[in-house]
């Protein structure tokens, strides 16, 4: 190799960077309001802070166990049999990661032979095709398409996936960026799928908390899935605490195992102080969670009704941080290009989402808000989007 060559190895090389590094940049060199990225701004519960504020001055500040303080291993257990009625034994069946990305890029990592495939839903959140490419692996992606007023897939492309190469189905519900909260005739499908084809489903459920219609249902939770399930959250968006990267799996014994073997050669640990933070987090009465959804619920509203207000067609999210809206009343042709200019136009940011799909054109008209910003940002926001339709500038 010749020092002119890029250094880079070729896998990672279609893997530029991130649209949300691009359009944060544009954010602050135009002074938008920056609803590209999902990121909440404002603190989670005082009750976690202080314990965060207590550990680092209580002398915490070691190695953690490789996987994780009994505390919080006993606390996400407590957690999965509170609201989801799954039991995991804390001692074996629950490991604790440098939040869920880790979670997800070890669990590839641990289970995927190079030329094996994994089945996901696209548009994906970007990780996904990364650490599958890091592994070797190869995506079968399933598209997501608009379809009643939300998102949908064809069950026979799902089917069509699925082969005697699949070794992972990575599933993410709630679903980032579409918003989309997998029913359970679509869960069984994908079930029956993963069954059939002996395949290990690696589920994200990040935004677990965050569903404001319809229900969130585990994978692991329906029948023969417990076995070939790894489910996996983190405490960022639950606890609005993005930085602290806290983030779990759960799973039987033989997964956690081999995820666990990756793990500790990736960051061994991480996060010491904040662990038990977030096993106190974990804990608190129902009435935060249902404070949280509400909140958020409150701001999906208000965000949808400004963006059709402002003429565009935003697709409504059963659940997340995030809505996604059709350009093309607007006059709008590709996403890439309307988020370029939107800053300059009336003042705000958002992502086009067609980097997130393997079939560009499935993605190409349609864009992503976030909404877990204060109610007067949003409101900022969605003045100064009102003038696109106003002004046609
Ligand atoms: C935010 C997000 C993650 C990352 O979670 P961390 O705990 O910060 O690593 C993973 N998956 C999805 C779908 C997300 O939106």
């Amino acid at each position: 190799m010749s020092l002119d060559d890029d250094p880079l190895v070729r896998r990672m090389r279609p893997f530029g960077t991130t649209v949300f590094a691009e359009m944060s940049a544009l954010a602050v060199r135009t002074g938008a309001i920056n609803l590209g990225q999902g990121f909440p701004d404002t603190d989670g519960p005082v009750e976690m802070l202080d314990a965060a504020v207590d550990a680092l001055r209580g002398g915490r500040n070691q190695y953690p166990p490789g996987p994780g303080i009994p505390e919080l291993r006993a606390a996400i257990a407590g957690h999965q049999r509170r609201f989801w009625r799954l039991a995991y034994d804390p001692d074996g069946e629950v490991l604790v990661t440098a939040g869920a990305t880790e979670a997800i890029t070890a669990s590839i990592l641990a289970l995927c032979e190079a030329g094996d495939e994994v089945v996901c839903f696209e548009p994906y959140y970007d990780s996904y095709a990364a650490s599958i490419a890091l592994a070797g692996a190869v995506r079968r992606p399933v598209t997501l398409r608009p379809h009643r007023g939300g998102y949908g897939f064809d069950p026979d492309e799902l089917r069509l996936a699925f082969g005697p190469r699949t070794r992972l189905l990575l599933l993410n519900s709630p679903h980032n960026p579409t918003g989309k909260v997998f029913d359970r005739d679509e869960l069984g499908l994908v079930a029956s799928l993963c069954a059939e084809h002996n395949v290990v489903a690696v589920c994200d459920e990040v935004y677990e908390h965050l569903v404001f219609d319809g229900e969130h249902i585990p994978l692991a939770g329906l029948p023969g899935m417990r076995e070939r399930t790894l489910q996996i959250s983190s405490a960022g968006k639950t606890f609005s605490c993005t930085g602290w990267k806290v983030g779990w799996v759960c799973g039987p014994v033989p997964l956690i195992s081999a995820v666990l073997r990756v793990k500790q050669f990736l960051t061994f640990v991480n996060a010491g102080p904040f662990q038990p933070a977030v096993a106190l987090a974990l804990g608190l009465p129902d009435a935060y969670y249902d404070g949280l959804r509400g909140q958020l619920g409150g701001k999906r509203d208000r965000l949808c009704a400004g963006l059709a207000q402002a003429g565009f067609d935003p697709l409504r999210p059963w659940g997340t941080y995030f809505v996604t809206a059709d350009i093309r009343p607007l006059g709008g042709v590709d996403g890439m290009e309307f988020c370029q200019s939107l800053p300059f136009r009336c003042g705000v940011v958002a992502v086009p989402t067609q980097v997130f799909y393997d079939d560009v054109d499935a993605g190409r008209h349609l864009i992503r808000f976030a909404f877990c910003k204060r109610d007067g940002v949003l409101d900022e926001a969605i003045a100064r989007l009102a003038t696109l339709a106003v002004t046609g500038n």
